[in-house]
């Protein structure tokens, strides 16, 4: 999509710090963190939402999860604990609708979140 925000981040047409690639995803560190980890996992196809995802590509889905985790390896935060959050539409916080798994890690995470 031309105007999507992250699908210009895949093609390179918008700088970001990315710390993996997949086959189907890439994964860059937000440019807000909200932890001393905070990486975003994208697909580099474009899929507005987590739902709409599961259900044209699940496989691309579970690469995106088996990313995020060796993301929080990579860190160095598996171990001790990590989250993994989709926020799904406007109410839930979703701001960019290019579907994105945040990786977050490195301090105690409450429960339940804001
Ligand atoms: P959402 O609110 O769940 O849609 O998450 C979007 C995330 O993208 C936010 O945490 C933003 O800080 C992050 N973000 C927005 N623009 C950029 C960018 O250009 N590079 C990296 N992260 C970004």
């Amino acid at each position: 999509m031309t105007d999507c925000l992250f699908c210009k981040i895949v093609s390179g047409d918008v700088p970001a710090t990315i710390v993996r690639e997949s086959a189907g995803t890439v994964a860059f560190r937000d440019i807000n963190p909200q932890a001393p980890t905070h990486v975003l996992v994208i697909p580099r196809d474009h899929h507005p939402t987590v739902g709409e995802l599961a259900a044209s590509d699940a496989e691309l889905l579970a690469e995106m999860v088996r990313e995020a985790h060796n993301v929080a390896a990579d860190e160095g935060v598996a171990e001790t604990g990590y989250r993994v959050v989709f926020n799904t539409g406007s109410q839930a916080g979703q701001t960019v609708f290019h579907v994105h798994a945040h990786v977050l890690g490195g301090r105690g995470l409450n429960w339940p979140p804001g």
